[in-house]
């Protein structure tokens, strides 16, 4: 059965390259009924970052990718974090020794430095030049018995070894011998992640790697570490690079592109997600014309590994916006998602309006405001901007100045008759009513603003009018007749 994995170091946030890492890892599994497992590769203790484990497994539940194995969640090939693995390391570097693929080496900080100046001052590239190799087992006793810190190293006998890329095809990276035997595990007695990376694939049954770009010229020292231990590589599949649309690289510097950005700026997750794998393709049918919202199911029903594009994947921050405003319109069409979408937007009004004792919170009107929003807008937070204030808040006690009761009831009749609220036609009536009742137009529509809103600017008279819709009108300056 297919077990795929997802390795991040957690250093921090997760951000878009990784949640499209995740994501296409979680679409194989999920596509081939096999299994998706979280492992957290923190063996540079030096990086560390404090609560980034847990704020990983939010961010991809979240997003909605469920993890079959991992941390916290259990599983038969665990711990599932490389720190807690450090026993497995330690056997599986035995192996190596114990095979002559690897050797202690003794060299010490000094030495290394010394072989780098050398290496400067004669112009050539510095390397390890692998001396502990040739250590003889009198030496060997000896500096082993002194206790004297080592590190070990894998003897690179080969430099290459063909990759078939299950998205690149058949690659060719020469290891390169420029820093000579790579250490394999450090004098911490902690793997370094070539190491660790090899043997937990190996030990937790991974059959297929799929990983980002940049690891690909590593895949080759990975295979000379599975040719040593005698085992059966996975199969590796390497993602192109997550680009911006004029192709320059993201960078995690820029600070927005952490999944947390988007989801505190109130995009839904399955927006995010066709947003990433837009990029990249991966699927049966797309391109379409017009970019159309999957679902996490349908995008695991029609993932095929082999439609991932192999040149750098753009983004196009658009899409992103549409695939946002699409989701809202998807859930308004669902009984169960309205509920919920309605429940969204009360949450966003009272946090936006803390404690504010005249709140239009009524289901029928959200639905309605949505109805609207849904061909305006993107997010739902941008529903209670201040612009939009007036839809949520009103007004507390109503003063119609230069309008008589009279009047308004006539007002109230006139609009109760219009059947469409459409701003055009609103004003049509608003004119011929201030004509017929001798009103100034401005002054009026002051007065209606205010009544409707309690506002003295804002939008247009007629546009709020259409915005709040027919019952919330009335009902608002039905409540100023005296
Ligand atoms: N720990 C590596 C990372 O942070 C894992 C790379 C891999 O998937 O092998 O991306």
């Amino acid at each position: 059965a297919v077990r795929v994995r997802f390795a991040p170091s957690p250093t921090g946030h997760l951000h878009l390259g990784g949640l499209r890492t995740a994501l296409y890892n979680f679409l194989f599994a999920r596509h081939q009924r096999g299994k998706f497992l979280l492992r957290i590769e923190d063996t540079d203790q030096t990086r560390l970052v404090p609560g980034a484990t847990e704020q990983l497994i939010e961010d991809l539940l979240w997003a909605g990718i469920e993890i079959d194995e991992g941390p916290g969640i259990g599983g038969e090939h665990g711990p599932y974090i490389q720190s807690e693995r450090t026993e497995l390391y330690s056997k599986a570097v035995q192996q190596l020794l114990d095979n002559g693929s690897a050797y202690r080496c003794f060299c010490t900080e000094r030495r290394l430095e010394l072989l780098r100046k050398e290496a400067v001052r004669a112009r050539q590239i510095p390397r390890y030049d692998n001396k502990c190799r040739h250590l003889t087992p009198a030496q060997l006793n000896d500096l082993l018995s002194k206790r004297t810190p080592h590190c070990i190293r894998f003897k690179l006998t080969d430099h290459e070894e063909p990759l078939q890329d299950m998205i690149y095809g058949s690659v060719h990276h020469n290891v390169s011998d420029n820093e000579g035997d790579p250490v394999i595990m450090k004098s911490d007695q902690f793997p370094t992640y070539h190491f660790a990376n090899v043997v937990d694939d190996h030990l937790m049954g991974v059959t297929h790697v799929l990983r980002g770009v940049e690891w690909q010229i590593s895949t080759t020292k990975h295979l000379l570490l599975y040719k040593a231990f005698g085992w059966l590589p996975p199969q590796f599949g390497h993602l192109p690079l997550l680009v911006n649309a004029d192709g320059t690289k993201l960078s995690k510097r820029q600070g927005d592109i952490g999944i947390k950005h988007f989801k505190d700026k109130g995009y839904f997750p399955t927006a995010l997600l066709n947003y990433v794998v837009s990029a990249g393709g991966g699927f049966e049918g797309r391109p379409t014309a017009k970019p159309h919202l999957y679902s996490l199911d349908e995008l695991s029903q029609q993932f095929l590994i082999e439609r991932v594009n192999a040149h750098p994947s753009r983004l196009n921050p658009d899409l992103l916006n549409d695939y946002n405003r699409s989701e809202i319109i998807k859930r308004l069409d669902n009984e169960s998602a309205r509920q919920h979408l309605v429940q969204l937007v009360q949450q966003l009004v009272q946090q936006a309006f803390p404690q504010h004792p005249n709140l239009d919170l009524a289901e029928s009107h959200i639905v309605s405001v949505l109805n609207w929003a849904s061909q305006r807008l993107y997010l739902l937070p941008d529903l209670v901007s201040s612009k939009l204030s007036f839809l949520w808040v009103k007004p507390t006690d109503c003063v119609l100045e230069n309008l008589s009761n009279k009047q308004l009831q006539h007002l109230l009749t006139e609009l109760d008759s219009v059947e469409q609220y459409d701003k055009d036609e609103l004003n049509t009536v608003l004119k011929n009513f201030a004509k017929t009742q001798q009103l100034k137009f401005p002054l009026l529509m002051k007065t209606l603003r205010s009544a409707l809103s309690g506002l003295t600017e804002g939008p247009g008279v007629a546009e709020m009018m259409e915005i709040l819709g027919k019952r919330v009108v009335l009902e608002r300056l039905g409540e100023c007749l005296k």
